[in-house]
């Protein structure tokens, strides 16, 4: 494994533990070059078959946790939400979704997967996810949907 820092092709590791969600290893690990000697983490994660995501024109692409990753990151840009409960909901998400889907899954059901984790976790960022993902043409379908919102927190 190269050092992200100096490009040293050696680097030793220095500690492993498995990650929380159990299909990935965590290693702690240090470069060689002693005028580098940097800490770096890498993860390793256990080789899965690839789950394709069925977009709405029919298309295929490989499901990429990295890009669940960043589009909930987008949604919750600037609000209270830690960058551990982020990978808690991606992870969870990814899980369940390669249990419940084997080779296919549509992107409709990731897009109401998110909603339902956000709307868990916070309102704001519920409602900007929503937004862009239903496509809301007009401010009074937004208004509904953040009034159902409202109703559903009095609950
Ligand atoms: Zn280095």
């Amino acid at each position: 494994m190269k050092c992200p820092y100096c490009d040293t092709e050696n680097t030793r590791v220095v500690e492993s533990r498995p990650g929380e969600d159990g299909n990935t290893i965590r290693r702690r690990r240090e470069c060689v070059n002693e005028s580098c000697g940097r800490r770096f983490t890498t993860y390793e994660r256990m080789e899965q078959r690839p789950l394709m995501v069925v977009k709405k024109d029919q298309e295929r692409e490989e499901f990429s946790a990295e890009k669940l990753y960043r589009g909930l990151m987008r949604a919750c840009e600037k609000r209270p939400i830690s960058v551990e409960q982020l990978e808690a909901v991606c992870n969870d998400i990814e899980r369940a979704l390669r249990m419940e889907y084997e080779r296919e899954v549509p992107s409709s059901v990731i897009g109401e997967r998110v909603m339902d984790a956000l709307r868990e976790l916070d309102g704001v960022a519920y409602v900007r996810f929503a937004s862009v993902y239903r496509e809301f043409r007009d401010v009074e379908t937004l208004a509904k949907e953040v009034l159902t919102l409202l109703g559903d927190k009095k609950n």
